[in-house]
């Protein structure tokens, strides 16, 4: 069994239970509590000030873009919104942290159970959402030396504190995920709907967005197993990679007798592994205790509808929308991913164009040539309006469906309107009926061995009648009406 296809039930009759913890950088213009700019320049220790840097006395204010950012991501997962919330202390000692604690939530979070319904493979899946929490990012430490920027061989550490208080969402599911699918089609999913939302750039690269992914491993109806927590997780790839690497190393630590320790592990993308990292602290060790230098957070039922209201379409009902079109569920996935590209398909199907058609080409052909030429969609000359004139004139039988993917990048690439590059390229289709019969009646007397065996219902020449009519018109009639027109006259007379 390759490690990208664990199943819900491994060959042992093991069971995975997973549970993902995503962080997200709110992409707000200030920091979580003071007014450093939050967009992270590139200069170490340009953007702080003393709230994020901890100076004796300064005091945090709530920022309330990065209020609303939460308020809005709760909503879009269904969560029930706190009238009240409150900011706690979650203490402990790093370097990066210099007030030695993070301000974060614990009790009483901006919002809890929620579920997100996510597509396997064309299969619906729901995960339920325990908790979406505020709390502020830590600084970012690089350590120099030998160690290849481990702290083991470091020989000093650098400190920037321009993350230090960017505001952060976590995102806390339930234990409901079973396998490393899943947990990727999650990861995809709650990317799409932070997409949608605007609150986030969502870079899983950058680091904007990151898993941490709980796994455990037990015999199906048996108490949960132990679990560990895999950091450091930056691609939806790795998080699939991730999660079935631990799902092995769990099944044969326990097959050989051993026991699984609670840990914190860490994901190392070059071996495809992970790592122990060190034993896992509890809740208690952190020693949460209410902020006092916050006030309750409040966000009322006006706030609350507000924000109900304002919800975009999210990735679900456009998946949805697309399939409802016609479009195959690998290319509707491939349309979520490109919103440039869902917005061309969305305006050609509101004029009329068939969507199974557009997203065919646009998943097919327009993508190709993007990628060709490394270009975005918006930087081509096409537009919905061309995918309609285009599906019509196919439709019509003007243009056959190989030239219309030729005239379809010619349109990339600004050659004008469909019909005038069909026109001036020559590759308009004829359906003329009567142009046609004058040919396929030539072809019959030129041919009265194939025209016999027709006659006597043996079908098999009509593909050859076929072709002598296509190479006869230099390819540009309509295949469709050659047939009906060759039907007609090897039955009819
Ligand atoms: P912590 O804050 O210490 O990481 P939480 O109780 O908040 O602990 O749980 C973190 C994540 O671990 C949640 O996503 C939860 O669903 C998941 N989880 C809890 N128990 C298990 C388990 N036995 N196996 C896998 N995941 C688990
Ligand atoms: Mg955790
Ligand atoms: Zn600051």
């Amino acid at each position: 069994m390759s490690i990208d296809s664990v199943t819900p039930l491994n060959a042992g009759g093991w069971e995975a239970v997973i549970g993902l913890e995503t962080h997200v950088e709110l992409s707000t213009a200030s920091k979580m509590f003071c007014g450093c700019r939050a967009d992270i320049p590139e200069e170490p220790n340009t953007a702080c000030c003393p709230v994020c840097l901890a100076l004796p006395g300064a005091l945090p204010v709530p920022n309330e873009q990065a209020i609303e950012g939460i308020v809005r991501i709760g909503t879009a997962l269904g969560c029930e919104i706190n009238e009240t919330s409150l900011f706690y202390r979650k203490n402990y000692f790093y370097p990066d942290l210099p007030k030695n604690y993070q301000i974060s939530q614990y009790t009483f979070p901006v919002a809890e159970h929620g579920a997100l319904e996510i597509d396997v493979e064309g299969e619906p899946f729901t995960v339920g959402i325990t908790r979406v929490h505020m709390e502020e990012d830590t600084g970012k430490s690089t350590h120099v030396g030998d160690g290849g920027g481990r702290i083991h061989d470091a020989s000093h550490t650098l400190l920037d504190f321009n993350r230090a208080g960017v505001p952060l969402v976590e995102i806390v599911t339930e234990p409901d995920i079973r396998t490393p699918e899943q947990a990727r089609a999650y990861g995809a999913e709650l990317q799409r709907v932070v997409l949608a939302l605007g609150v986030s750039d969502a870079k899983l690269e950058a680091g904007s967005m990151r898993f941490d992914a709980n796994v455990s491993v037990r015999r199906p109806g048996e108490e949960f197993g132990t679990r560990t927590e895999t950091k450091n997780v930056n691609s939806l790839r790795s998080l699939q990679r991730a999660v079935a690497f631990e799902i092995e190393r769990q099944i044969a630590v326990l097959e050989s007798g051993g026991t699984i320790v609670q840990e914190t592990r860490h994901w190392n993308e070059d071996t495809g592994k992970t790592s122990s990292m060190r034993t896992k602290e509890e809740s208690e060790d952190y020693r949460y205790f209410q902020d006092p230098d916050l006030l309750p957070l409040s966000v009322d039922e006006t706030w609350r509808l507000r924000a109900v209201e304002a919800l975009p379409e999210l990735p679900g009902a456009a998946r949805t929308r697309f399939r409802d079109a016609g479009v195959d569920p690998v290319n509707a996935e491939t349309l979520l991913d490109n919103p440039a590209l869902a917005a061309l398909f969305t305006d050609a199907v509101a004029a009329g164009a068939p969507g199974r058609l557009v997203a065919n080409w646009l998943t097919g052909e327009v993508i190709a040539q993007l990628r060709r030429d490394e270009v975005d969609v918006s930087d081509t000359s096409l537009s919905s309006s061309h995918l309609v004139e285009l599906a019509s004139m196919v439709d019509g039988g003007d243009l056959s469906s190989s030239a219309a993917k030729d005239v379809l990048t010619r349109a990339m690439a600004g050659e004008g309107t469909p019909r005038a590059i069909a026109e001036a390229n020559d590759l308009l289709q004829v359906s003329d009926t009567g142009a046609i019969e004058e040919v396929v009646e030539q072809v019959l007397v030129d041919n009265p061995d194939a025209l016999e065996k027709v006659r006597s219902g043996d079908m098999k020449p009509l593909g050859f009648l076929t072709g002598q009519v296509m190479r006869q018109m230099g390819g540009k009639a309509d295949p469709k009406v050659v047939q009906q027109v060759l039907r007609a006259k090897t039955q009819g007379e």
